[in-house]
């Protein structure tokens, strides 16, 4: 069977969720296997990628690949592929992922398609662009198929692989070894889940009218085990961290719910959720464009919405 090539998502030795998810996907296409880059590897780790489907797991963790930003990772990718003849490489659809893939399809002259949220047969992939504004399906017509897939936009299905260890060294060019990482700085992270792998994500727009009452957004979201994120207006005004922002501009978001409160549905907006499965909007205008995507809709002040919603969650 073809081998399809899933760049590990990791941090801390911990695997990400949308790997699972990737694993998941590769499944359908071929035989998986696991391409971890950098530190942290661990017999864990292994038995993780094993239990969702990786026949082989490729290691490379060399401080050539530790300690340099995204080209050796692109290197080790391009080696493995030719190497493997692979059928596909599939990455997650964040900054860094895209980034590799990207130096990948010049490397090998092939053809990528990104922010992909799901692939049929013939490696015809279902993606959405210009900002969400357009979903499209399409298939790389000129060597292997480089596919970056959004977190959330597959379920987790675990299968047993045989999760075969093989260590990697890759011949890392100098070129590659232009940039260096000089500090990591973890990013500060509560309890709640980080923003792109969550199931569930409320968001607040300039409804919401203060930082303070950024509170019953956060309240709403912990009574859900939700990630809280926030329109462009929002953290433009200084009510909510930048990095929380979801849009054109923010981050991506594909969760299995989106609640959005107080936010008007602008196309830049759109851009970063409107792959969600189920989508609730709360606003008090009817005319609201965000309720033109909704599949539920609450028109109603969300000072009072909100906090009621809250309270009959935590009653069940
Ligand atoms: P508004 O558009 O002002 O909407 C507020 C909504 O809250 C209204 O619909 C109102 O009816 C409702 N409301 C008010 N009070 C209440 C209440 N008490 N209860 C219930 N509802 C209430 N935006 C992003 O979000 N993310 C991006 O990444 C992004 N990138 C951009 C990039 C570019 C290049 C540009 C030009 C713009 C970008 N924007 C982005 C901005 C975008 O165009 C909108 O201005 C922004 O999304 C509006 O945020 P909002 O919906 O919170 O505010």
């Amino acid at each position: 069977m073809s081998e399809i090539l899933v760049l590990v998502e990791h941090v801390e030795g911990q695997v990400k969720k949308v790997t699972l998810e990737l694993l998941t996907l590769a499944r359908k296409l071929g035989a998986p296997s696991a391409v971890w880059a950098g530190p942290g590897y661990t017999a864990e780790a292994q038995a993780r990628l094993a239990e969702h489907g990786a026949e082989k797991v490729y290691v490379a963790d060399s401080a050539d690949i530790a300690d340099h930003v995204v080209a050796p990772k692109a290197e080790l990718l391009a080696q493995l592929a030719t190497e493997k003849s692979a059928a596909a490489v599939l990455v997650a659809a964040t900054a860094e992922a895209k980034e590799i893939a990207a130096r990948l399809a010049i490397k090998l002259d092939a053809g990528i398609l990104t922010d992909v949220v799901g692939i049929q047969d013939g490696m015809v992939a279902e993606h959405s662009i210009f900002g969400g504004g357009v979903n499209v399906r399409a298939r790389v017509t000129k060597g292997l198929p480089i596919i970056a897939v959004r977190p959330n936009s597959t379920p987790v299905e675990p299968a047993a692989g045989a999760g075969a260890e093989e260590r990697v060294s890759v011949a890392v060019s100098d070129a590659a070894r232009a940039v260096r990482v000089v500090e990591r700085v973890k990013e500060e992270k509560g309890a709640r889940p980080e923003l792109t792998e969550a199931a569930i994500v409320v968001s607040g727009g300039r409804g919401v009218g203060s930082a303070e009452n950024f509170s019953i957004i956060e309240k709403l979201a912990d009574s859900l085990g939700a990630a809280v994120g926030a329109s462009r207006a929002a953290t433009d005004a200084g009510w909510y961290p930048h990095q929380f922002q979801v849009g054109q501009t923010g981050k991506t978001v594909s969760p299995q719910l989106y609640i959005a409160a107080g936010i008007s549905g602008a196309i830049q907006h759109r851009a970063g959720m409107q792959t969600a499965k189920t989508i609730v909007a709360i606003n008090k205008d009817p005319e609201a464009p965000i309720f033109e995507l909704a599949d539920f809709g609450v028109v109603g002040d969300l000072h009072q919405v909100v906090p009621q919603l809250t309270e009959e969650i935590a009653k069940r």
